[in-house]
């Protein structure tokens, strides 16, 4: 009996160990945010068929969880007005209203444009616990959230530009 015990037990301690480190689990961590999610709604495609949609690097970026090199991006630097959609599904996740000079080299933010368009996944990657910030349509990467951003929210979404798509206020 003593060894069923042992055995269930390093049962348990490699499946806890790869579900708290799998990249694959995707837990929405935004309550506000999964109370407005229609399913309904997702856009779902093949690998192949992002391969196609989207150039190497928006592949990367977005479907493999990349990062675009700093001060590399198309909007790092952007000041015109209007709306950063998703490169994806053209889901409308920012505003140029709440863009801010972070002087890190990506696309700042202080608040989504819409907070139901924009979820939050907890990233173990690379030995940090960082909040992953996703497209809830179609699940994009799209960057990270981090708790030094300027008022009224607090809040810095740094982005890569390779997820969005810019449309100018007309
Ligand atoms: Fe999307």
């Amino acid at each position: 009996m003593k060894w069923i015990g042992f055995i269930a037990g390093l049962g348990m301690l490699i499946l806890s160990c790869s579900t708290g480190l799998s990249d694959d689990t995707m837990i929405i961590t935004n309550p506000e945010v999964i109370a407005q999610i229609d399913d309904s709604l997702k856009v779902v495609k093949t690998d192949e068929e992002w391969r196609n949609q989207l150039t190497d690097e928006e592949y990367r970026i977005t479907r493999q969880k990349g990062t675009e090199r700093a001060f590399t991006g198309a909007y790092w630097d952007n000041k015109e007005k209007g709306n950063y959609n998703c490169i994806c599904c053209d889901n409308v996740l920012f505003s140029s209203d709440t863009k801010f000079k972070s002087g890190t080299g990506w696309p700042s933010f202080y608040q989504p444009a819409v907070a139901a368009n924009v979820g939050e996944v907890v990233d173990r990657s690379y030995g940090m616990v960082r909040s992953e910030v996703i497209c809830t349509r179609c699940d994009a990467h799209l960057g990270h959230v981090f708790n030094d951003g300027p008022e009224p929210t607090g809040l810095r979404y740094c982005i890569n530009s390779a997820s969005l798509k810019f449309e100018k206020e007309k």
